[in-house]
């Protein structure tokens, strides 16, 4: 018998791939580690699916989302051919990858700025998989320690920045910071930026100000949006892009003929019907955002300022990792990061009262059953 060698790409056997949160199916589980908004979808959003649910379910969905595009393009105040509807916007950023950076294989002896993923660090630990699936550099930049966005000019000065860099992605407000980047700043960068940049506005519901008005002013920024955390979504898959009509026919001529599902299509429709409802979930998240925040810091936890559904906080104590297994013996589900930066904070998902309520409670008998003895410090 032949034997067979090499049926995977060496690229392929190699990769480190994408680690998403984990999606346990453990009874009574407060999860609070991916992001997910507490609140259901609209009532009128599960009516709209389950209407649509019958015999159409045979036929191909409309391949563009053309329904879809032209409602967000009069939501955003431009025109659909400034938009592109995903598969989630992981889909999208995917598909920029493809569209608009070179594997390093295709660049023999040009510039490696083609082939270069830019993106700060930490931010969505997407972006590095997605240049490394496609034979790409990476250019991970880091923030200083408060997380800041730096300055073009800091960014010169320290050397490792690429303004040439094919594709920048900057995730704002940032992930797992929380940290929002003012849109002047953000600004003040695109400037400088000669690549394709992609403001990544996937918590941006939860922020003081948003960026659009950059995708819709320089011909080479992109701004993300997403259904999935704001509208109580993530299920049905929905994310979006806006910028120019150039960029947007090229992420066109690279996607799926029908890269979104019909059922999440009328979904995504039926949700930009009926808004309000979502912008009072949006304010009660950043109403438990404030309060926990306010509680953890007063429990000795140090917390960054947020402007997402979530927030990095250092607990005191024992080590965030210990902190994490303490808290889920109490059957409450919250993220950590294993990487330099970051080991030594939790990220949480803010979720409803009840959920923020047993969080505290827990973090407050931990406290008190952890105090009085010395082991408080880590081993
Ligand atoms: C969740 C998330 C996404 C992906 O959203 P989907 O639309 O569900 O694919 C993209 N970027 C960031 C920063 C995210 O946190």
């Amino acid at each position: 018998m032949t034997k067979r060698v090499n049926l995977i790409r060496p690229l392929v056997e190699q990769l480190h791939p994408y680690v998403p949160g984990e999606q346990p199916k453990i009874e009574g589980l407060i999860k609070l580690n991916t992001n997910e908004n507490p609140y259901p979808p609209s009532p009128k959003v599960l009516d709209a699916v389950r209407a649509a649910t019958d015999a159409r379910l045979r036929l191909y969905p409309n391949p563009t989302a053309q329904a879809l595009c032209e409602r967000l393009a009069d939501v955003h105040g431009c025109q659909p051919e400034n938009i592109i509807i995903g598969n989630g916007s992981d889909e999208l950023l995917t598909l920029a990858v493809r569209a608009f950076v070179e594997p390093i294989s295709a660049i023999r002896g040009s510039n490696s700025s083609s082939a270069t993923v830019q993106f700060f660090d930490p931010s969505y630990s997407l972006y590095p998989v997605l240049a490394e699936i496609h034979g790409s550099a990476t250019n991970a930049v880091p923030l200083a320690k408060d997380f800041r966005l730096p300055t073009p000019a800091q960014l010169e000065a320290r050397g490792q920045w690429r303004f040439d860099a094919a594709l920048t992605l900057i995730t704002t407000p940032n992930a797992p910071s929380g940290r929002g980047f003012p849109t002047c700043e953000l600004k003040a960068l695109c400037e400088y930026q000669n690549g394709v940049t992609i403001l990544d506005e996937a918590y941006v519901d939860f922020a003081e100000e948003n960026a659009l008005s950059l995708a819709l002013q320089f011909p080479h920024v992109l701004v993300a949006r997403t259904f999935s955390k704001s509208y109580s979504l993530c299920f049905q898959r929905i994310g979006y892009f806006v910028g120019s009509a150039l960029l947007i026919r090229a992420l066109h001529k690279v996607r799926d003929s029908y890269n979104v599902n019909g059922l999440g299509q009328v979904a995504a429709l039926a949700t930009l019907d009926d808004l309000p409802y979502y912008q009072k979930n949006f304010r009660k998240i950043i109403a438990s955002r404030t309060k926990l925040t306010s509680e953890l810091t007063s429990m000795g936890f140090t917390v960054f300022p947020s402007q997402a559904n979530f927030i990095l906080a250092k607990p005191p104590g024992p080590s965030a990792e210990i902190w994490l297994k303490m808290l889920r013996e109490e059957k409450i589900l919250v993220r950590w990061f294993n990487k330099p930066k970051i080991k030594q904070y939790l990220r949480i998902t803010i979720g409803s009262n009840n959920e923020v309520a047993a969080l505290l409670k827990a973090v407050h008998s931990s406290l008190v059953s952890n105090s009085g003895s010395s082991e408080l410090k880590e081993p």
